[in-house]
């Protein structure tokens, strides 16, 4: 049931006491409330003020702070208000305009609904609401402390309601006691409301402390435009947008690239049918589609907001409401891990090597390179520019050097670029088609594309493919013998985990014999494996699985072997890379499913595009 502004008509009442738009609920309605704590500390009188301002259906919240709230807290809104009758009933228990009866539990498309939150702010405050319905020429006053009416008085005022709420818990002496400082409740505050205002893009939200404005989203209906007033603009620009439906389930939001991440979950915000909360299901999908592309500890930035039937969704298993149980919570998985997928194997989550500040490009990230420049980037006095025996030590440049691979180009002008072009679209590739230039330092490659200059982490880039490539061969690799069998003397434990794992063990390549007792022998090793790594390798598994005291399960036992393989097969930093290595690595790359982050979440590529290099030279 969503509250409608009161006409000058009263609807009959079903249930309660059945005077006007806000009712008193039966006791049975009332038992079936999840009670608890509603005000904790400022913050949580901030979020139900906010939210009956929201349920009142206003398009513009104010938020007023002394003191962190402590001394006072003021919010005030456009919404529908309250009838001056119903001023006495809007600070009783139990006492609400949202629902009627308990079966109205089950559909609740309300913020509020358990006629609490008024009574129980103003049982540890003194508080006075101002309101007044648009259809009134004359407004109602309260002013109610520690739960006593003190008075209510005709008053002039804008449509719409304040609610000035001071001297937070001044009769409860030791919660006083328990609150932090000004600065740090107001703090809580801030990030309370940034999340409301990210729930609800429609509505213009202003946050002031001490008269200052902290910050304000401009009401715009666009998630893009909160996100970029709450965490600032360069953030939202790299952001991308997700979206997926499914029948009458549907998400939509906003992920950061994996360049944004943050050591805690303050940046992670679940919005479910308009209501901010802990979601634990979309929490989990988003931090497994994001697994190997942040390092570890590191958490994404992502708004996300779940549209779900009503019916589907039980809102009333938190005290503070801040917790929901969705009916349906694995297909909303399924839903959100699909849309998560697509978008973060896109190439736009490359970072950019040159930081953009500037705000007229924040909503056009996903801009295509004019591909009609592209024989012109590839010019000859472009073809004769790297020198890269000056980027890698003289010597050891064994390849021929760019002149004749790009000599070809040239000669046979565009066709070459264009059967270039042709091959990236037909293979799907997730870069652009990327020509290697040169070596640097010698840890990265510095590849040409049509859109500029992308650079390469040599390591990571190449983890990520044999990751990559180690996983997709399901943990069957062929097996090469070793010159001299290695001895391995295995504790006790090692032994058992080993005997436990032999299987899986000979299909990834390795050649076991036991020799009596806890000793092994290792007569052959994964093909792929760089000579020297092979002992190291195996117990690295083995270690695993007594560090985690267990066998794991096949998946988790192919990704860490994947994830050995590739840490100790991939080509150092400050190893030097033929021009033909490099080709063959970036083109390996461009296959990759993510070829955007090693396995540990480090970035594999960065990006200096053409925009970038014409601002750095002020072209
Ligand atoms: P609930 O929100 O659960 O109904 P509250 O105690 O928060 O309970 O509020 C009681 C009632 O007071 C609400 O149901 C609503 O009718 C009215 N009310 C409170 N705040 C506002 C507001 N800002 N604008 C209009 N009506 C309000
Ligand atoms: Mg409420």
């Amino acid at each position: 049931m969503v509250l409608k502004p009161p006409g000058g008509k009263r609807q009959p009442q079903e249930a309660g006491c059945a005077v006007s738009g806000i009712v008193v609920l039966d006791e049975v309605t009332a038992g079936q409330i999840a009670a608890g704590e509603v005000v904790e500390r400022p913050a949580s009188a901030v979020k139900e003020l906010v939210e009956n301002a929201l349920d009142a259906g206003a398009s513009t919240i104010k938020i007023d702070l002394t003191e962190g709230g402590l001394a006072s807290i003021a919010v005030c809104d456009d919404g529908c208000g309250i009838v001056s009758e119903d001023i006495y009933l809007a600070f009783q228990r139990h006492a609400t305009s949202k629902i009627r009866t308990a079966s109205d539990l089950g559909h609740v498309t309300t913020l509020g609904f358990r006629g609490e939150a008024l009574p129980s702010i103003a049982s540890v405050s003194k508080v006075t609401m101002t309101t007044r319905v648009a259809e009134s020429v004359l407004g109602t006053r309260a002013e109610v402390h520690g739960g006593s009416l003190v008075a209510v008085t005709p008053a002039g005022c804008p449509a719409g309601t304040t609610v000035e709420v001071k001297d937070l818990f001044y009769n409860m002496p030791a919660r006083r006691k328990t609150m932090k400082g000004p600065a740090a409740e107001g703090a809580i505050i801030g990030e309370q409301v940034s999340r409301m205002a990210l729930s609800r893009p429609g509505v213009r939200f202003e946050l002031c402390t001490h008269g200052k404005r902290v910050f304000y989203t401009p009401g715009t209906g666009r998630l893009i435009d909160a996100i970029a007033s709450v965490y600032g603009f360069q953030m939202g620009k790299e952001m991308l947008a997700v979206t997926a439906v499914d029948g009458d389930l549907s998400v939509e939001g906003f992920v950061g690239k994996p360049s944004l991440s943050r050591s805690t979950r303050s940046h992670l915000t679940i919005i479910v049918n308009g209501r901010y909360v802990r979601c634990p299901v979309a929490v989990r999908v988003l931090e497994e589609a994001y697994r190997t592309m942040l390092p570890k500890g590191r958490k994404p930035v992502a708004i996300l907001s779940l549209s779900v039937p009503p019916e589907q969704l039980d809102v009333n298993v938190h005290p503070a409401k801040l917790e929901v149980r969705l009916l349906e919570d694995e297909k909303i998985a399924r839903l959100v891990a699909g849309a998560l997928r697509s978008v973060l194997h896109e190439r736009s989550v490359i970072p950019a090597a040159v930081p953009d500040r500037k705000y007229k490009n924040i909503f056009k990230s996903n801009e295509r390179p004019n591909t009609s420049q592209w024989p012109a980037l590839f010019s000859p006095t472009m073809v004769q520019t790297p020198q890269v025996s000056q980027l890698v030590p003289s010597g050891q440049v064994d390849e021929p050097v760019p002149q004749v691979v790009y000599g070809k180009a040239v000669n046979s002008n565009v066709s070459i670029e264009q059967d270039r072009l042709n091959e990236k679209k037909n293979d799907m590739s997730k870069l652009p088609v990327l020509f290697p230039l040169a070596q640097l330092l010698p840890t990265y490659i510095l590849a040409g594309s049509e859109d500029g200059l992308y650079i390469i982490d040599q390591h990571a880039a190449h983890e990520r493919v044999l990751y990559e490539e180690c996983l997709s061969g399901q943990g069957k690799y062929p097996s090469q013998c070793l010159l001299v069998p290695i001895t391995l003397e295995l504790e006790y434990k090692e032994a058992t985990i080993l005997s436990e794992m032999v299987l899986w063990l000979t299909d990834a390549g390795f050649i076991i014999e036991h020799f009596g007792g806890n000793t092994f022998l290792l007569r052959g090793a994964p093909a792929y494996l760089p000579a020297g790594s092979e002992k190291e390798l195996f117990l690295d598994i083995i270690d695993y699985c007594k560090e985690k005291g267990y066998i794991p399960d096949r998946t988790a036992f192919l990704e860490r072997l994947a994830a050995s393989v590739a840490c100790r097969g991939a080509v150092k930093a400050g190893e030097t890379m033929t021009l033909s290595a490099m080709e063959a690595l970036l083109h390996r790359l461009a296959r990759a499913e993510n070829p955007f982050t090693c396995p540990h979440g480090r970035p594999t590529i960065i990006h200096l595009s053409r925009s970038d290099l014409e601002n750095r030279f002020k072209r």
